[in-house]
């Protein structure tokens, strides 16, 4: 991956439950010809979760497979369960020309920095601390116990934001939805 090509790599990072994935569906549809690199993960799927296109569903064998063979970019273990960014999925939309988002937790983040310096990394904050717990309660999707670890990891990462240049609060999806497009904005100008 050349240099110049990981300023076209974005990093949204931040807590579980912090609505990343809900700034991103409004990135998509303020700056068209981005594309999203699909992870691997050896969670279960969710209810309606489809494998390919919301993860790559693999059996812990055949991530540590691909982790052996060298495939991820970066990847860690969140929750119990393993995630990763694989390097096929980043290097086929670079080679394509599209600038590439990446929605990952902190360990990853990190990992992406040190491999590409100039990748963008962005990490998005709830306005409270209470309030991410709020959203992660309230989600429904996990066991009580999964919930449980889920607001103890929210807590550590939570920290972790002082790390990133970019820190954009989600206190209100639209103003932290325009507030991400400007920063995605500037950086493709300048990589042009
Ligand atoms: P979930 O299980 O809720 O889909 O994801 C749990 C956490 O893993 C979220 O913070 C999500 O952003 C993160 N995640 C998703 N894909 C990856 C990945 O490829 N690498 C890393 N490091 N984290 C990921």
């Amino acid at each position: 991956m050349s240099e110049g090509a990981s300023v076209r790599v974005f990093v949204i990072t931040g807590p579980s439950g912090v609505g990343k994935g809900t700034l991103i569906r409004g990135l998509f549809e303020r700056i068209p010809g981005l594309e999203l690199s699909v992870s691997a993960t050896t969670r279960r799927p969710r209810p309606g979760e489809r494998d390919g296109v919301d993860y790559h569903f693999l059996t812990p064998e055949q991530f540590e497979e691909r982790v052996r063979a060298g495939g991820f970019l970066e990847h860690a273990t969140y929750s119990g369960n393993r995630y990763g960014t694989l390097r096929s999925e980043v290097l086929r939309r670079l080679e394509q020309g599209s600038p590439v988002v990446l929605e990952i937790e902190v360990q990853g983040a990190r990992q992406v920095r040190e491999a590409l310096p100039d990748a963008v990394a962005v990490f998005i904050a709830p306005p409270s601390p209470e309030a991410l717990r709020e959203r992660l309660l309230h989600r429904g999707t996990d066991t009580p116990a999964e919930m449980e670890r889920r607001l103890r990891t929210a807590e550590i990462e939570l920290q972790a934001q002082y790390e990133f240049r970019h820190v954009i609060v989600n206190d209100e999806v639209e103003r932290a939805t325009e507030e991400l497009a400007a920063v995605v904005r500037q950086a493709l100008a300048r990589a042009e």
